[in-house]
Formats: structure tokens, sequence, C-alpha cells
């Protein structure tokens, strides 16, 4: 199913965008928001329906201590409690289908233990418990320095990813309710928004839509001294299984 899958988006690509160089299945002619541009090479995105189809690798773009040591994107950090497994012992796919309209619920639904949404590096987003009613503070020396983590599922972020937001508005990823996840700032006002809600949402402009929108963002609040949690309150919309 999944080599059906980046088939079809490859024909996509290939039957809108022909001569292009560069792979690219996001853009005004995809129908999708530029939003979707935000997402790397190792991340394809496309619309099929009323839906849309985000698949990755699962591996991140950037630098890591969770890398095997002879990968190019390898670094040490002395000061990270190492959990079990290398980012590229993982060798498998992920896939998250979610409304191209996404909409609010009339009732909300907890997240649960692992994948939540996919992350614009191509790594995956988890929420703030390392295990069934474990908070992820007790496994906070094990995350390198963009708040991620093996030990032993594959890359997963629990905090902030400074690797490409640090208090600012950049995009961070899509939640699997299919509305989008920002860093701490938002677009419409430059600053940290002060009407979110449980889950760090609220409705307004971004820098990718000139129509307000219901967005998340990481929440402003700093947590054991030093770290931001990246999603911790329930989804707001439906939400679908990353798979
Ligand atoms: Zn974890
Ligand atoms: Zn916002």
């Amino acid at each position: 199913m999944s080599n059906h899958k980046h088939l079809f988006a490859f024909v996509l690509f290939a039957g809108g965008c022909a001569g292009d160089a560069t792979p690219e299945t996001t853009g005004s002619a995809s129908g999708l928001s530029t939003a979707f541009d935000a997402f790397r090479d190792n991340v394809v995105t496309y619309k099929d329906g009323d839906e849309v189809v985000i698949e990755t690798t699962g591996l991140p773009d950037h630098t890591s201590v969770y890398w095997s040591p002879s990968h190019e994107l390898h670094i040490d950090e002395s000061d990270v409690d190492i959990a079990p497994g290398y980012i590229d012992d993982f060798n498998g796919s992920y896939t998250l289908r979610v409304p191209f309209a996404p909409e609010k619920a009339s009732s909300t639904t907890s997240t649960g233990l692992g994948p939540i949404g996919i992350a614009v590096s191509g790594a995956v987003i988890y929420n703030d418990e390392e295990g069934p009613n474990v908070p992820i503070d007790n496994a906070i020396g094990s995350l390198d320095y963009t708040g991620a983590h093996t030990g032993p599922q594959s890359y997963h972020y629990h905090l902030e990813p400074v690797a490409w937001t640090e208090d600012d508005d950049a995009l961070i990823g899509i939640i699997g309710d299919g509305f989008l996840l920002f860093g701490r700032k938002c677009a419409s006002t430059g600053d940290h928004p002060s009407d979110l809600d449980a889950s760090g949402g609220h409705t307004s402009t971004t820098q990718y839509d000139s129509v307000e929108t219901y967005h998340y963002h990481v929440p402003n609040e700093v947590y054991l001294g030093q770290y931001y949690i990246l999603f911790s309150g329930d989804y707001q919309g439906t939400p679908s299984q990353v798979q």
C-alpha cells in the first residue's frame, strides 16, 4: 500500500509540474495551503479528494545524538542520557490522512501514546507522556537538544523542537486532527497569543493564511525551569491515527 501511495503522489507531481527539477507536491497548483511547503523534502504531502495526506519516513532532517555514530547528522551531546535505538534503525514510514478543511469537534478527544502528529522535519510528534501515566519528566534526561529521543520507538519530539523553532512563529507540524501546530509566537500579532485554549489553540490568521483559521501553538509556559511542552492538551478536532 505504501508504495502505491508514493507512486500516486509522484504521478500527481509529474503531471502537474513536468520539467521542474525539484519534487514538489505542494503550492497553489496542488490546492494545498502553502503551509505544506514548510514540510521538508523527506515528507510527501498531497490532496486526495477532501483529504490531505502526509507521508514521511519518520527520519528528521536535522542533527541529533540519536543518529548512529557514522551518520553525517550525528553529533555528540555528552549531557544526554542516551535511550536505546538509533534514528536510522527505524525502517518504516508514517502516513496521516486528515480533512482538507478540519473543524473543531463538539467534544475533545484525549491524545494517546505514540505518534499524535507529524513534524515538518519528517519525525513524529508525541504528547507529554513517556508511557501509560508516566510523565515525560521521568525521561527528560534522555531528550536531545531539540526535545526528542528514540527509546526504542522511532525518533519523536516531546518538547519545543529548537532545531528549527525557538520562541518564534515557525510551523512545527500537523496534529492528527488536521490542525497545524506553530511555535510559541503567532504571526497574527508577532507575539505570544494570550487567548489559547486548553490545547494551546486559537483562531487567527497565520503567515500562511489571511483567513482566520483554528491552529495550535506551543504554550509559552516554562516546564521544569527550561523547557516548553510541545502538545499536552486534547485534540480539539476529530483525530486520525498516524499509521
Ligand atoms: Zn518519548
Ligand atoms: Zn496563532
